[in-house]
């Protein structure tokens, strides 16, 4: 990952992150792609935020930033990630490295990719613990605690099983019990429940929820699943081809959408169509290039309300209350005229 031009910035003390005017691209050898532009974004202490939008609108790459886990081909060209009075595009490494597992915890769709299926959960939650200066008992007492937090039932005699003898239900609470052991401030989950099935995904949905009050901590939700935001998150933040186009506390964003984009999207959710349908309501066209990344509104080729200046003009996010905001040309005080 290469990284140019940070700017160094502080996160307020009310916020555990504060994202701040992040562009990343992928170099390819069609030409660089933008997969984030201009993304600002906050994590109030304490809080939930979701993340939602389509495939490929950014989603899981932010979360990859944050952690300082891009692939190789990826340019940071600007922006800040403040955390902890750091900025984290700015800390090498190993100071990285120092961070994730202990005041920053990732949870992944498929737990089968942070765990190791060759050794035991008790092995893998002992070395998660390994700058800890305790005994191997006393390591394995937290680890069983921290299984039982998750709902893990006789959680001493699953230390000794290995990951291929759990459901994937319970492989999850496993990786979420294993991102908590470090009691991290930060915890990104990234589609933690696609891999599930709706009874175990309301069980991690309400796992999640007890979970940050236990450990006093917040979580960056990453979803496409809007019902699982909207039963979750305190706020929501959408994302549509790598532009924060809305966010806002949960409730505006489910009630009162103001974005094209996001309305479109909540009316394509199958959990809140009333009728009996044989086909789902998709949204009309493609997401644009973001090779060559149109100059007006990111939306106005599926947009079914765009005036002639969306084509060329790219909107200001507008603010329309301390909380919530939009980048539309019809917020505007002209209307869009
Ligand atoms: Fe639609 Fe124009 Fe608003 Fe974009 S700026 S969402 S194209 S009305």
């Amino acid at each position: 990952m290469a990284v140019t031009a940070a700017v160094t910035r502080r996160e307020p003390a009310s916020h555990v992150l504060a994202i701040r005017d992040l562009n990343v691209a992928f170099r390819t050898d069609a030409g660089p792609v933008r997969v984030l532009r201009d993304v600002s974004v906050d994590i109030p202490r304490g809080a939930i935020v979701g993340i939602v939008g389509e495939s490929g609108s950014g989603k899981s790459t932010l979360a990859l930033t944050i952690l300082g886990l891009l692939p190789g081909n990826a340019i940071v060209s600007s922006g800040s990630i403040g955390f902890g009075g750091h900025d984290l595009l700015g800390l090498s490494l190993a100071e990285l490295q120092a961070l994730r597992g202990t005041r920053i915890s990732m949870v992944f769709q498929d737990p089968m990719t942070s765990l190791n299926p060759v050794r035991s959960v008790g092995a893998q939650m002992l070395d998660i613990q390994y700058r800890a200066e305790q005994s191997n008992a006393r390591k394995r007492a937290i680890a069983a605690n921290a299984l039982k937090m998750v709902g893990m039932p006789d959680a001493e005699r699953q230390l000794a099983r290995y990951p291929h003898e759990f459901s994937g239900g319970m492989r999850q609470r496993i990786a979420i019990a294993m991102s908590l052991l470090q009691k991290p401030e930060l915890l990104i989950a990234d589609e933690p429940t696609t891999a599930l099935d709706v009874t175990m995904e309301a069980q991690i949905l309400h796992l999640l929820r007890e979970l940050r009050t236990e450990i006093n901590g917040s979580i960056l939700f990453i979803s496409h699943n809007l019902g699982a935001v909207a039963e979750l998150c305190d706020s929501v933040v959408v994302l549509y081809a790598g532009e924060v186009i809305e966010q806002g506390p949960v409730g505006d964003i489910f009630a009162r959408p103001l974005h094209p984009y996001t309305k479109a999207l909540l009316e394509c959710d199958p959990a809140r169509i009333a009728v009996a349908t044989r086909s789902l309501p998709t949204i009309k066209g493609d997401v644009p290039s973001l090779i060559d990344v149109p100059g007006g509104c990111i939306f106005a080729s599926r947009c079914p309300v765009a005036l002639p200046r969306c084509g060329s003009e790219h909107p200001e996010s507008i603010q329309r209350s301390p909380s919530h905001s939009a980048r539309c040309h019809l917020l505007s005080p002209s209307g869009g005229r």
